[in-house]
């Protein structure tokens, strides 16, 4: 992970003298101090602005500056907004205003006129926030006072999500063989997402990753396999099986690196030259970071990625996923998830089991090795890229898991269970109008308003699934939002 950082712009002007500006410095840079010890990211005070060449040659350097993942911007006294239109203008990082002020309550006592001049962020804020409006500026408002810990979630969660946007700007997709033959939701317009989002995705023959493997030695199979040991418990004789995913890891691990590539995509269909599908190895590969999607689903693989980087230290518990069947029955409803071998293990609630079995689906000519496992129970959501003709449609729906409540021996693959909101029934109506993908990423830590503010940033539609959605009102949003994407 890099080290992003975030940086504190405090507007003023000169109007009020240099004693008031000398405080709002030390204030802001005491603030920024602070937010650092309670933030993921630290917060650098850069300036108090009082000129627009002051705001202008910030900005730039914000966007020049690639540790630099966003700006926070408040106006601790009144800072005139036509000298932030230059600077605003340019601005290529996201953007959150923080309405805050530097005292909790108003002193009775102390307050004077020289106290409202110098404290005056409720009337600073708002010559700030029009400028914001009136520029179409895409910009994440949070108001509070900054030692209250709401203000730290909310902050923390919009960072995550300036994160994923500097992750996503690049991102870089690996790809061995085109997509499942005649799926339609795992195609998608590859140059707008570069447009879009700034994902290079392209395709290696999957001839150069056999090859690649041909050159992987038996120390470095050995040196991964105690790895695996160390992480899972082994539950197969079977050794082969785990020393050819293993050696398959490496390889793809190996072209990923030299490429800068931090998500990749396979398919079983396209395996020319390999013996096993690649389970416990794209599934310890997600385990580290790496984003992942099966049938060629790039788009899925490289929003696996980004949910991953948002969450916690950067590598949270997010992964690719599948809805595979239901359980109907009345008062249990509830979605069985998995993939034919690839979930990954940040999802699972206890030591996940190394295991070979026989997979009848593609041109596995020997068992795959693959990790087996249940998923956490707890909150969450799923999230699915959709390519709607002309533009990029991100549907994020709130989901409940459960530890699963049949044990299922005969399944050979990782499981998770949940039940989607407002309903399981309701939820799936309402994912299935909105055109939601099979595929998904499931997170346990990355939010819905995360997810919004990450697609305001990013410029796509986005359409949220929860609690008080129903289909009726889904549909009218949804026919809203289709005309207005269509004028933009
Ligand atoms: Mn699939």
């Amino acid at each position: 992970m890099k080290p992003y950082e975030f940086w504190f712009v405090v507007g003023s002007q000169f109007l009020y003298g240099q004693e008031v500006l000398d405080t709002v410095a030390a204030r802001s840079a005491e603030m920024a101090a602070e937010l650092s010890k309670l933030l993921p990211f630290p917060v650098v005070y850069k300036v108090t602005a009082k000129t627009n060449k002051e705001i202008t040659e910030t900005v730039r350097e914000a966007n020049y500056r690639p540790e630099c993942a966003g700006i926070i911007t408040w106006c601790h006294t009144f800072s005139p907004s036509k000298m932030w239109i230059d600077g605003l203008r340019d601005l290529q990082k996201p953007w959150c205003h923080l309405a805050t002020q530097y005292n909790v309550e108003i002193p009775n006592e102390e307050i004077d006129m020289d106290f409202m001049n110098l404290n005056q962020a409720a009337h600073g804020d708002r010559e700030h926030g029009f400028i914001g409006a009136r520029l179409r500026k895409p910009r994440k408002v949070i108001a509070g006072h900054w030692q209250d810990a709401r203000v730290h979630k909310r902050l923390s969660d919009w960072m995550r999500a300036a994160v994923g946007v500097a992750v996503s700007k690049d991102m870089k997709v690996m790809r061995f063989g085109d997509n499942m033959r005649e799926v339609a939701v795992t195609e998608g317009d590859k140059v707008e997402a570069q447009i879009k989002l700034g994902w290079q995705v392209n395709t290696w023959a999957v001839g150069d990753l056999v090859k690649e493997m041909k050159a992987v030695t038996e120390a470095e199979i050995d040196a991964l396999v105690a790895e695996y040991e160390a992480k899972y418990d082994v539950a197969t004789d079977n050794t082969a099986a785990i020393r050819y995913q293993a050696k398959e890891e490496i390889a793809m691990k190996k072209m990923m690196d030299r490429e800068g590539c931090r998500a990749f995509s396979n398919t079983f269909q396209d395996l020319y030259g390999m013996e096993q599908l690649p389970g416990l190895a794209s599934q310890h590969l997600m385990s580290l970071g790496y984003g992942y999607g099966g049938e060629g689903d790039w788009k899925v693989s490289a929003m696996t990625a980004i949910l991953k980087a948002m969450g916690s230290c950067g590598n949270g518990a997010s992964g690719f996923m599948e809805d595979y069947t239901y359980h109907l029955v009345e008062g249990k409803e509830y979605s069985l998830g998995a993939h034919m071998l690839e979930v990954c293990p940040s999802l699972a609630a206890d030591k996940p089991r190394i295991e070979t079995h026989h997979l009848g689906i593609g041109m596995n000519e020997k068992d795959p090795a693959r990790l087996v496992f249940e998923g956490k129970a707890g909150p969450g959501i799923v999230a699915s890229l959709i390519d709607m003709g002309g533009r990029l449609r991100l549907i994020v729906q709130d989901i409940e898991a459960v530890k699963p409540i049949l044990p299922m021996p005969k399944l050979p693959v990782a499981r998770v269970m949940w039940r989607a909101l407002p309903d399981l029934l309701t939820g799936v109506e309402c994912w299935i109008t909105a055109g939601g993908a099979h595929h998904t990423v499931l997170s346990y830590d990355v939010t819905a308003d995360m997810l919004r503010d990450w697609a305001r940033m990013m410029d796509i539609e986005f359409v949220h699934i929860g609690r008080d959605t129903t289909p009726e009102k889904l549909e009218e949003e949804l026919l809203v939002k289709d005309l207005i994407w269509k004028l933009r």
